[in-house]
């Protein structure tokens, strides 16, 4: 971040103007200052503009640095690698989709056949799931990891999975190749410390009713700690209609892609919670520069243990799919 000093007794109006029309954002600064001193803050947001070309604003004495709170996410790359699968600008959309839950050995083979033949990268599926509900099903845990990796491995996919607690990140880190950490868990920082000690890349899907700040700052806490990179989900904050689980806030996947610059995918599916909304949503999502989508879908989702209503069947995700422009390799 950095902070603007205006020339003593110049209209500090017309400094805005310049620094507006660059395609920066204000704010006044509140620190400390001479009474005669006036400083601006140009806020995260803004566009990336170089401190020679702030100086030659009249008007403008000198450019000091502020601090930012996620330097090392300010330089996280805008494309990754995950063991050959590109995800951000330059690359192809990526898919990735399966169950939200993993239930079953059977169904989990079942589900990677079916997200190969959408022309889906990576398999999901949760083993231990954050349930609103202490009565609803938790999950398979360990064993779930293993039917997972085996299905994958035999598609040449790649897995996500959530770790819901520091004592699940060695198994996890051991079977999956990426840690989800889930909404519910954005910042649970010992959680985060400790997926990140995995040094493993990290799909970190945005709080409930996070900021962008909170949410950046959460995944410098993964870097921090040793994460090998970082995917930014948009999965959906909470608001005040019910008829769709949350709202997709779409405003955020551009800003992320096109402001912040670095690698985001959105999540329809929890986003929205209902399965005849998942086409359009994920089409908007890309469109708004989502690089990538994550999407649920069951062999047989009337039989679902979670997210039922939300999960495409077979036939639902090869057409959504190939309506999105992915298609099998
Ligand atoms: C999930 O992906 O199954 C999940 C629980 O997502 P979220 O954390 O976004 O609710
Ligand atoms: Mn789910």
């Amino acid at each position: 971040m950095k902070i603007v000093k205006i020339k003593a007794g110049y209209p500090i109006k017309q400094v805005k103007h310049e620094l507006t029309a660059l395609g920066l954002w204000t704010s006044p600064y509140t620190g400390a200052v001479k009474e005669d001193q006036t400083m601006l803050v140009i806020e995260s947001q803004s566009n990336a503009v170089t401190n020679a070309r702030l100086l030659e604003i009249e008007g403008v004495e000198d450019v000091l640095s502020n601090p930012s709170k996620h330097p090392l996410m300010d330089k996280h790359p805008s494309v990754i690698d995950i063991k050959g699968v590109r995800i951000g600008d330059g690359a192809e959309p990526l898919l990735m989709a399966g169950p939200c839950s993993v239930e079953s050995e059977e169904q989990i083979h079942i589900a990677a056949q079916m997200v190969y033949d959408s022309g889906a990268k990576i398999l999901r599926g949760g083993c231990f799931k954050p349930r609103t509900n202490p009565y609803s099903f938790q999950g398979v845990g360990v064993e779930g990891l293993k039917w997972m990796r085996d299905a994958a491995d035999k598609h040449g996919l790649l897995t996500v999975t959530e770790a819901m607690a520091p004592g699940h990140v060695d198994v996890v880190a051991e079977h999956s190749d990426i840690f989800q950490i889930g909404a519910r868990n954005m910042q649970n920082f010992d959680l985060l410390h400790a997926v990140g000690r995995a040094k493993k890349p990290v799909l970190l899907k945005r709080g409930l009713s996070a900021t962008i700040s909170e949410w950046l700052q959460a995944a410098e806490h993964l870097l921090h700690y040793g994460a090998e990179s970082i995917i930014l989900c948009e999965r959906g904050v909470r608001s005040f209609d019910g008829n769709t689980r949350f709202l997709f806030d779409l405003a955020v996947v551009a800003m992320i892609r096109h402001v912040y610059k670095l690698p985001i995918i959105a999540d329809p599916s929890h986003a929205t919670g209902r399965k005849e909304l998942i086409g359009p949503m994920g089409a908007a999502a890309l469109a708004a520069g989502a690089h990538g989508l994550i999407i649920e879908t069951h062999p047989d989702p009337g039989s679902a243990c979670s997210d039922a209503a939300q999960q495409l069947n077979r036939e639902e995700l090869l057409r959504t799919s190939k309506e999105w422009g992915f298609s099998k390799p």
